[in-house]
């Protein structure tokens, strides 16, 4: 097994595209194949539970909560699969930890937003769809006209990147009511 490789899969997208349902699924999947795996996810995250990636239907997996990207390798015993939630909020060296992981033959399914609340690439999320192995891009459902929404809208005027909440802060919008 030295040779073998690991890849990257990703599941992107605007919140409420179920991402993170997406990723307990494949995760419970792995649970029926008695594969080990060990879930990650960014301390800024503390919706519901802290130490559970819980999906809106309340569906979760237990999750180690990490502070930075680098923490990943000291959690690492046997697992052959790593995941990760809402991988954008890591660090930029995200990008780096993944490439050695996958050099060292760990696969990794990672979840997370591709653009932020104006539309723009969010955190390392670009450099890791380049060089993932497969990609699925979740769409939710317009809020406001009922189309394919690709969009995370800021309903408050707040300014920072990072602003956790869910249907308070934000909604889902497609392209065109985005930019109206
Ligand atoms: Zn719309």
């Amino acid at each position: 097994m030295k040779n073998h490789k690991g890849k990257i899969d990703i599941i992107c997208g605007s919140m409420f595209s179920g991402k993170t349902e997406e990723l307990i699924r494949r995760l419970k999947r792995l649970d029926f194949a008695k594969k080990k795996y060990k879930l990650f996810k960014p301390i800024v995250d503390n919706r519901y539970d802290n130490k559970k990636v819980v999906s809106h239907n309340m569906n979760s997996v237990q999750a180690t909560i990490i502070s930075k990207s680098e923490d990943i390798y000291k959690h690492i015993k046997n697992e052959n699969i790593i995941a990760i939630d809402e991988a954008q909020f890591l660090d930029e060296k995200l990008y780096e930890v993944c490439k050695k992981l996958i050099e060292d033959g760990i696969d990794i399914i990672l979840a997370g937003l591709d653009m932020d609340y104006k539309g723009e690439p969010f955190g390392s999320m670009p450099k890791l769809l380049a060089i993932s192995n497969d990609v699925k891009k979740m769409h939710a459902v317009c809020f406001d006209c009922g189309e394919t929404a690709n969009y995370t809208f800021r309903i408050n005027n707040d300014t920072q990147q990072v602003l956790i909440g869910s249907k308070e802060n934000y909604k889902a919008l497609c392209k065109n009511c985005f930019f109206k």
